[in-house]
């Protein structure tokens, strides 16, 4: 990974390049970010950085012998922890196991989050298991630490999600996190730091990853296969999760329209136009079932957003223009009185299609109780 490939995160980038060249590289050090942010890129641009036998000034090579292997993750001075599963008869399950399968994961998307990676498991998983880091693996990474350097100046041990690192494992860890053997440093990469064990945090040095910004978003995909409106509706949408927004646009490629399915249902809903609200059931019912929920996702923060718009200041709405013109309009007619009840209807339709409800008959049966929550009244005045 280059930085040169990562959108946005320009103090970041900078920091960490400082640290190199002025040759200070903490030894333990924690890549901090929301899911779907660039802290696994940062993390290993970085490690491929420090390592890279003909740095320019900005960036790794990708040529010399160390950047190769960095690129497909194989360096033999890389160490990649990840939380694993307890699947497939393997009696104590450590991070080598999985790599490669785990490998084809991230090249898939680098900015798949934890969730993302316990979902490749759900047939096997039958006792919902989270992803864990066990004892063996803290044992594991001692033994092999043990061992010398092959060839690299920096060997690193990543640890992808360090918060699911069990207690004993964290344990097992802390003194290495504090006094690596020379030559070594650790690079844990997490979504969740305020889960991770006080003591660990403190003997680490956080590097904050920043959200990605609607300029960065429409930089990543290109202005020709995403607007600026559109990356703006879909960073709000997903909180920026950069493998949020390219799933979406890979399912949605022709008809990602969540604004104008929305707008047209609640305009019906509140003309009670029977015949119209069963023409366009028919368009969403042949969407595909992850289509039909990311629309109800999406409703329920329009939902939300007009009682922002009704109680609280307009700087915190998360919308766009025509979003935000059509709220206008439309947000009087959501109020404490029903957005409540429209929005548990909206979360119950949600599992109904998780549970493969019909989706013809469920979205009839909502767009008439939306008819009865549009009528009701308010009961206080609003500004
Ligand atoms: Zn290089």
């Amino acid at each position: 990974m280059l930085f040169k490939e990562i959108v946005g995160n320009l103090h970041t980038k900078k920091q960490l390049l400082e640290g190199v060249k002025s040759n200070r590289v903490g030894h333990a050090q924690l890549f901090s970010g929301k899911s779907g942010s660039a802290k696994l890129t940062l993390a290993l641009a970085y490690a491929q950085f420090l390592n890279c036998e003909n740095r320019t000034v900005n960036d790794s090579c990708d040529t010399c012998s160390s950047c190769l292997k960095y690129n497909n993750l194989s360096h033999p001075d890389l160490h990649l922890i990840i939380p694993v599963l307890k699947v497939n008869n393997i009696k104590d399950p450590v991070s080598d196991h999985f790599i490669g399968q785990w490998r084809d994961f991230i090249y898939g998307n680098h900015y798949s989050s934890l969730n993302d990676w316990i979902d490749l498991f759900v047939t096997e998983n039958k006792i919902g298991q989270q992803g864990t880091i066990y004892k063996h693996e803290a044992d594991n990474i001692h033994k092999k630490l043990s061992l010398k350097n092959y060839e690299a100046d920096y060997r690193v041990v990543l640890i992808w999600m360090p918060e699911r690192m069990n207690l004993e494992a964290s344990n097992k860890l802390l003194k290495l996190f504090e006094e690596p053997p020379k030559g070594t440093i650790f690079i844990l990469v997490t979504e969740n730091a305020n889960q991770l064990l006080p003591t660990t945090l403190s003997r680490l040095q956080t590097i904050k990853v920043s959200d990605f910004t609607t300029e960065d978003i429409v930089n990543h995909f290109g202005k020709n296969i995403l607007s600026f409106e559109k990356a703006k509706e879909l960073k709000n949408l997903t909180d920026a999760n950069l493998c949020k927004i390219s799933k979406i646009l890979n399912d949605n490629e022709n008809n990602l329209d969540l604004f104008n399915d929305f707008s047209s249902w609640m305009r019906l809903s509140y003309k009670m136009d029977i015949q119209g609200i069963s023409k366009w059931m028919d368009q969403l019912a042949a969407k595909g079932r992850k289509q039909q929920k990311l629309f109800l996702s999406y409703v329920i923060k329009m939902v939300r957003e007009c009682l922002i718009y009704n109680f609280a200041s307009n700087n915190l709405l998360k919308i766009n223009e025509n979003e935000l013109a059509f709220l206008t309009k439309f947000s009087p007619f959501i109020h404490e009185g029903n957005s409540i009840l429209i929005v548990e209807k909206l979360e119950e339709s949600i599992k109904a299609i998780n549970r493969n409800a019909n989706a013809k008959i469920l979205f009839f049966e909502l767009s008439l109780q939306m008819v009865k929550f549009l009528k009701l009244k308010r009961k206080f005045a609003i500004k």
